[in-house]
């Protein structure tokens, strides 16, 4: 059988140093003047929409501008990540991605894409950053641009990745947070959970997630998971 697979990326691919969070700051501060606009807004398990939203509506943008605010901070955020991502340090692969990573890609029965909550542009930076966009050409999957809704997000990874392909196929959703493990749920996949966040194994489990690993080290055992 066929398995569709959508990586999060934000401690569970990688970790940047806190870029993202660095040049969101920037970009709204370019924009509308306002320094550490993200400070009291949750950033984990959630899309780049909503974190965005959330940070407008605190500074009082109003929400007829909110779509075209969106694009607007969306390019202002992409030139930030770029420089963010050289200037911070800490950044690292989580352990084992690259042995998964490769694991996968080379198996014809399975379909690697992205289930996360970055802007497109902004997850395909961080993955090239860190050397793993090669695994991803079409960088196909689901993104925060899609929804601010994360169930919603994965859905449409779903769809892209069937790639018309209406045939059953097992469908493994692998994140970091309890929202990871919620939308995969919402979507009938297979939630694998994974403690390189800051949530440990136990709380990922108590949320529902299917298996909650400490890390992917143990590559064959997690390609074992991943395909049932
Ligand atoms: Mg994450």
């Amino acid at each position: 059988m066929r398995t569709i697979v959508l990586w999060d990326i934000d401690n569970t691919l990688l970790y940047t140093g806190g870029a993202g969070s660095l040049a969101m700051a920037r970009a709204f501060r370019d924009l509308y003047g306002v320094e550490d606009a993200f400070r009291r807004i949750e950033f984990s398990g959630r899309t780049d929409t909503a974190i965005f939203g959330d940070a407008a509506r605190a500074h009082g943008i109003a929400a007829v501008r909110m779509p075209g605010e969106t694009a607007r901070f969306l390019d202002a955020y992409v030139p930030h990540l770029r420089d963010a991502l050289h200037e911070v340090s800490g950044g690292a692969l989580m352990p084992g991605v690259i042995d998964v990573l490769g694991a996968l890609s080379a198996r014809p029965d399975v379909v690697q894409g992205l289930g996360t909550g970055n802007f497109r542009r902004g997850g395909e930076l961080k993955l090239r950053h860190f050397g793993i966009d090669g695994y991803f050409p079409t960088m196909a999957g689901g993104f925060g641009d899609d929804s601010g809704d994360r169930a919603e997000v994965i859905a449409r990874g779903i769809e892209r990745l069937r790639d018309g392909d209406g045939a059953g196929a097992r469908l493994v959703v692998i994140g970091d947070t309890p929202q990871d493990v919620a939308a995969a749920h919402a979507n009938g996949a297979f939630a694998l959970a994974v403690a390189t966040g800051r949530h440990p194994a136990d709380e990922l489990r108590e949320a529902g997630a299917d298996l909650a690993l400490d890390d992917l080290a143990d590559a064959e055992r997690v390609e074992r998971v991943i395909c049932g």
